[in-house]
């Protein structure tokens, strides 16, 4: 297949050609992505802007109308997209129709909540009267990563486009064709300009960043290209919401029970997509006295459920990882946590779940599971987001030891608390430093969209998910009746000489 992006004039393309293989088939072509030129990303968002004012206008029910109807075509391209999105990017095939699943539910939540979120507030008191609207940017340009194309291009376009903003998309070269497709699907039932994508690397995403008809950018990935990004925004000072990476910390209280289904949801509160999640547990803490039980519990449950091999056969759980230079990165995690391990002599690597005969063949980028014992707090698997598949145990005395370890990170994205008595739980997650604090469950088990998610430390700023991130894309607009600076009581301050 080919694929290029598209604007408010239709097909944008004449940038250099990126051919994407399979990860989990050597040498097989998916699909051969056209990028777009900086002067083609320059027309798309000068289609953007001509396209937004009348979209801004455009009454909120009839956006929100269209933006249903796009909902329900994401939905209805699931069984064709999700083998696209498996081949693309090795990720197991009923994990990506989930991304088609949730771009299309998230959506219709938006649809749903942005009347109420976005209602005028009047503020009508003995102080005089204000009527504070919310209202859209423009032009907004997203940038998001390969591991969840769907799931995060959604979280971007649905409250930009229901609030009236206009945007511009640039998935990752490493897994572009689904998105695209699931985007030009929505793009068909809105108007021309309104929802635009481009594809490209580093150049195209700066141009997106710092063209200053683009009043706000939303970017998702990793710490080193937000300097990018954020001083690419310094240059036309526009604001930015940012979604970076985390070393999520899943802290385990003396008191709880290894049950299989407990067990089972850490596996994959870990492990699931081969570890690529923003959100994924990075790092374990166990009572040291409990850590032997716990690692021999650990591995029968990941024996049970996690199943290597092809992406497409419908029975896998694990598939491979994004490219050679992920498995290579991986590989080279392991090596420097055997040779630098706690005080021991170096950790301990133990292989997790069962492959298969595709797997064993070793024909694509297969990084088998691990869980990683006795590695030092300093070694690069413990200190920095591995985003692959494995995971380090560590033990911990007490609970003020395991808390001072769980932030001891300039992460705060997620982290989780796991125990039989969830009051305590709750405790303890109030001292963890992270956006988000998931209870007996971490990663996608834990997710709701009702709720904001996002970072606290170096994991960003800004929220997507829930009510807060609706309003990320709006900005107050106050209309102010005479008499605003008083008191509620309706009193002005002392020594105000104007009449009021
Ligand atoms: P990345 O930072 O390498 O790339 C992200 C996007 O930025 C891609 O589309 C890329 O092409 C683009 N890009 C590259 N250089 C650019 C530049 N100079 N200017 C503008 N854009 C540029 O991230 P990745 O490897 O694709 O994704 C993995 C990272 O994303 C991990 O750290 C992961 O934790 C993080 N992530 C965070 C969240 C979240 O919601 N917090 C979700 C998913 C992934």
């Amino acid at each position: 297949m080919r694929t290029a992006g598209f604007g408010a004039h239709g097909l944008v393309d004449g940038g250099p050609e990126i051919v994407r293989e399979n990860p989990a088939r050597h040498g097989e072509v998916v699909g051969t992505l056209v990028t777009t030129t900086a002067d083609g990303v320059a027309r798309v968002i000068e289609g953007a802007d001509e396209a937004s004012g009348e979209w801004a206008e455009t009454s909120l029910e009839d956006r929100v109308g269209l933006l249903r109807q796009g909902a329900r075509a994401v939905a209805d391209s699931a069984d064709e997209l999700a083998p696209l999105l498996a081949r693309e990017l090795g990720k197991p095939v009923a994990d990506s129709a989930g991304e088609m699943g949730f771009a299309a539910a998230f959506l219709t939540w938006v649809c749903d909540r942005v009347g109420d979120v976005c209602a005028d507030r009047v503020v009508d008191d003995d102080a005089g009267r204000v009527v504070l609207q919310r209202v859209p940017f423009g032009v907004i340009s997203a940038i998001v990563p390969w591991n969840a194309p769907l799931i995060l291009s959604s979280l971007k376009v649905a409250p930009a486009l229901a609030t009236g903003n206009v945007i511009v998309v640039k998935p990752s070269p490493l897994a572009p064709f689904a998105v695209t497709e699931a985007l030009r699907r929505i793009a068909e039932h809105l108007p021309p300009g309104v929802l635009s994508v481009v594809h490209g690397e580093a150049e195209v995403g700066g141009a997106m960043v710092t063209d200053p008809r683009v009043r706000k950018v939303a970017f998702t990935g990793g710490a080193t290209v937000a300097h990018h990004v954020l001083a690419g925004c310094a240059e036309q000072l526009t604001p930015a919401v940012l979604e970076l990476g985390g070393n999520d910390a899943a802290v385990v209280l003396d008191d709880l029970t290894f049950t299989d289904e407990v067990m089972e949801r850490m596996v994959f509160g870990a492990l699931l997509t081969s570890g690529q999640v923003c959100m994924a547990a990075k790092r374990i803490y166990v009572p040291q006295v409990r850590l032997d039980e716990f690692v021999e519990r650990f591995v029968a449950a990941a024996d049970r459920v996690l199943v290597c091999g092809d992406p497409l056969d419908p029975t896998v759980t694990i598939g491979p990882v994004v490219n050679e230079a992920a498995a290579r990165r991986i590989e080279g995690l392991l090596d420097d946590a055997r040779t630098s391990g706690g005080g021991s002599g170096g950790a301990r690597v133990v292989p997790l779940g069962r492959t298969t005969a595709d797997w064993d063949r070793g024909d694509g980028w297969f990084v088998r599971p691990t869980l990683v014992t006795g590695a030092s707090a300093e070694s690069s698997i413990v200190r920095d987001e591995q985003f692959g598949p494995t995971v380090p145990v560590l033990g911990y005395r007490d609970l003020d030891d395991a808390v001072r370890q769980a932030n001891a990170t300039e992460s705060g994205l997620g982290s989780s608390v796991w125990s039989d008595d969830t009051e305590r739980a709750f405790r303890v997650g109030r001292r963890l430093e992270a956006g988000m604090t998931f209870i007996n469950c971490h990663n996608r088990a834990g997710m709701s969209l009702r709720v904001p998610f996002g970072g606290v430390k170096r994991s960003g700023f800004g929220r997507e998910f829930g009510d807060e991130g609706i309003v990320e894309f709006t900005q107050t607009h106050a209309l102010h009746l005479p008499g605003a600076i008083r008191d509620a009581a309706g009193t002005a301050p002392k020594g105000n000489a104007y009449p009021t």
